[in-house]
């Protein structure tokens, strides 16, 4: 049913099907979604953001999942990552220190609570977590966190290779990983030469075995094409995460992407990327992160109605957001409910759409 030939009408009653579709359990096939990237019209994009609107109200109502990070080690990365400016590779102005002791970590929790924000991310510019003192003083920062009560513990601390160090953060309270798998498996290289996108499903599937819940997404505008977008959320369908971050590339001088880089994503094509995860990851949190601000201007408040149902609020790791206030704001004039739980997960998510281990 699904070809280049579909007139104005016909888009709007193709895309009223996906969402029945999606809403009574079915899932979008590969050939469909392709064929959701590939719309191009105003028109179909407005119409396609209605669909994905209805999903997002269908499976989450009017909440909107918050969550924050904390940078708990900062720059001097031994990895290339071309978009990043903590890498050691490039000539940023990012700050650079150490692991950072227990009081910051409990007072950024602090501030979580008090804006409503479900889950507290300790996130740290390194390649990877192996066993030894530093996963010692991760997990005893990831214990306090839990002990305090005042926001989930999560965390993103790099590649995993080793199952036991999943089972030991798993033991210290980290209840979700952010480990993003950043783009298609096809365009990796062009992101990163210093580890593998295998290296980064490997590391998503020992988490998952660990009992642990798994946030991971990518970022739009790294000069890959809508294929690739497609791509990466398949991929994050079929390992069966739980939140998907979306970011959206805000060029740092001194990162190869800042040069490399010549022609932003449009807000449009974020809003219809954004639909598009939403109808492919139905029970997923869609939620937006980095560059929305400088990205989107004023569509920000349209995310939502693109399907988004989460928000990373609170500065960025290398950038500034816009203040939580203003977030809060925009939600209640928006008519949407901040949820503040102790987990922030529903029963709406996938538990395990894919075997993994
Ligand atoms: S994205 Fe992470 S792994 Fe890559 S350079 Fe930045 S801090 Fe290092």
């Amino acid at each position: 049913m699904i070809a280049g030939t579909v007139d104005a009408k016909s888009v709007r009653e193709t895309l009223a099907g996906f969402g029945d579709k999606v809403i009574s359990g079915e899932q979008i096939t590969r050939e469909e979604a392709a064929w959701l990237f590939g719309l191009e019209k105003t028109a179909d994009i407005f119409d396609l953001l209605a669909v994905a609107n209805r999903v997002r109200e269908h499976f989450k109502g009017n909440k909107v999942h918050l969550c924050s990070i904390v940078n708990v080690k900062a720059g001097g990365c031994s990895e290339n990552c071309r978009f990043c400016a903590q890498s050691a590779a490039y000539p940023t102005e990012s700050p650079r220190y150490g692991l950072v002791d227990i009081p910051p970590v409990l007072e950024a929790a602090s501030e979580a609570q008090a804006n409503g924000v479900t889950a507290l991310g300790l996130v740290a510019a390194w390649k990877g977590l192996e066993e030894g003192p530093i996963l010692d003083s991760i997990c005893e920062r990831l214990d306090e966190l839990k002990k305090a009560g005042k926001a989930r513990p999560d965390a993103s601390l790099g590649i995993i290779k080793n199952p036991r160090v999943a089972e030991k953060l798993k033991s210290a309270g980290l209840e979700c990983y952010n480990h993003n798998l950043e783009s298609s498996s096809r365009y990796y290289d062009k992101v990163c030469t210093t580890h593998t996108y295998d290296d980064r499903v490997q590391t998503i599937k020992h988490l998952k075995k660990a009992g642990i819940k798994i946030c991971s997404g990518g970022i739009l505008g790294m000069g890959e094409t809508r294929e690739d977008r497609c791509e990466l959320a398949l991929a994050l369908r079929d390992l069966g995460v739980n939140i998907v971050p979306i970011n959206i590339l805000n060029p740092i001088a001194g990162t190869p992407m800042a040069t490399e880089v010549k022609d932003p994503i449009q807000p449009m094509e974020v809003l219809k990327t954004i639909a598009c995860f939403r109808l492919i990851l139905p029970r997923q949190e869609i939620m937006v992160a980095g560059g929305r601000t400088v990205n989107l201007r004023d569509l920000q408040s349209m995310i939502f109605m693109a399907g988004a149902s989460a928000l990373m609020v609170g500065n960025y790791l290398t950038t500034l957001n816009q203040t939580v206030e203003k977030d809060l704001q925009m939600l209640r004039d928006l008519g949407l409910d901040p949820k503040w739980d102790k987990h922030g997960f529903s029963d709406q998510e996938p538990q395990t759409m894919t075997t993994v281990g």
